[in-house]
């Protein structure tokens, strides 16, 4: 791997040079292999609303989203943030992408996605997400991890502090507070089980919502990450053995759960869930075997469960909601690189 070395501080001229009334418009988007892109374009100002933004293009070819004979694929701007990096005025765009002849690309989950909350509108679907994942190296070894060594086993980490117990504290806080300036709904972070594992939280967000913040925070992520020459992982069980594997628990509710009595529908929601556990897996991510082998805090892959406050479950219900009566269930399932 070339020592490709960021340089923060000659950059930084020229980041507070004026722009002259320009903005500039990064759009993202996800590829065919579940990676993220983005292109930039001026502007001659600020937009107020995604509809002010123009349908732009890209060469799918190069992204494994359409033939090479046939390859413009179209970027539809689906929601705005506040760019971090460039600070100032300029903003991301996250976009849709479709093929040429209007149909949605094969990597739009989000069109289907967007249909589906439209028509349950009225139940005010609520999704909190916790987003796992594992730092590497550019070599591809654990991050902060001994070189050709383990560090001690699992116990220490998780929620940690002090040295040798936490890894990446730096690049994980700059990455929260560029999340708060884009205006991504990001709830928290901690340190997971496995040294080197984080998870960030995104939520409450309301139907469709939900992924637009999820991808944004996981973009600034891998931008962050990138200027400290970190790789960021997203695959459920990152190492074997004895090392925890990582999620994208989903927490759910609707107007109904969230109400006094509510516990009724959480129940009855659990019920639904429990007939299609298969078909739910099928979606929950790739390699989700792999992780929810029914130790390390996951239920086996094989079977549905639900309990109160049972992390060995596919459902939890949490201690407070049980002892409340209302508020919301945990699908314990998906996988952290659930939707890529
Ligand atoms: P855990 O104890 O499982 O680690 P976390 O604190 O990491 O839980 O995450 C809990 C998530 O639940 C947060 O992202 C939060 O936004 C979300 N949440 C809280 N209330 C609701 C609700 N009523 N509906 C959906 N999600 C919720
Ligand atoms: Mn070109
Ligand atoms: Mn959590
Ligand atoms: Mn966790
Ligand atoms: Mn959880």
């Amino acid at each position: 791997m070339s020592a490709y070395t960021y340089n923060p501080k000659l950059l930084e001229h020229y980041l507070n040079l004026d722009q002259g009334g320009k903005i500039q418009a990064e759009y993202v988007w996800i590829d065919g292999d579940g990676g993220l892109r983005n292109k930039t374009t001026t502007l001659d100002k600020l937009p107020t609303s995604v509809d002010e933004l123009r349908i732009w293009d890209f060469d799918g070819s190069s992204t494994n989203q359409a033939p090479g004979h046939d390859s413009d694929v179209y970027l539809r701007p689906a929601a705005i943030f506040k760019d971090p990096f460039r600070g100032g005025d300029n903003i991301l765009v996250l976009a849709e992408c479709y093929n040429n002849d209007g149909t949605p690309n094969r990597t739009n989950h989000r069109h289907f996605a967007k249909k589906n909350m439209d028509l349950v509108k009225e139940h005010a679907p609520w999704f909190g997400l916790e987003q796992e994942y594992t730092l590497f190296d550019v070599d591809g070894q654990p991050y902060g991890w001994p070189k050709g060594g383990f560090p001690g086993p699992q116990g220490p980490y998780y929620c940690g502090a002090g040295a040798g117990k936490v890894f990446a504290r730096d690049l994980i806080e700059a990455h929260y507070r560029a999340c708060l300036y884009a205006g991504v709904k990001i709830s928290g972070i901690n340190a997971e089980v496995m040294p080197s594992q984080w998870e960030f939280q995104v939520g409450p967000c309301e139907g469709i919502e939900m992924g637009d913040h999820l991808w944004m925070a996981r973009y600034l992520l891998v931008r962050v990450a990138e200027q400290w020459g970190v790789k960021v992982s997203f695959h459920p069980k990152p190492l074997q053995g004895d090392w925890n594997g990582a999620g994208c628990h989903t927490n759910y509710s609707t107007k109904e759960m969230r109400e006094p009595g509510g516990m009724k529908a959480i129940e009855a929601a659990i019920k639904k869930l429990s007939l299609r556990h298969n078909e739910h897996i099928a979606v929950y991510g790739e390699d989700n075997e792999l992780r929810l082998t029914g130790r390390h805090e996951t239920g086996h892959i094989g079977s549905f469960s639900s309990g109160v406050a049972n992390r060995g479950a596919s459902i939890r219900i949490p201690r407070h909601v049980a002892n409340k009566g209302y508020g919301y269930l945990e699908d314990r399932r998906p996988a952290s690189n659930i939707g890529v």
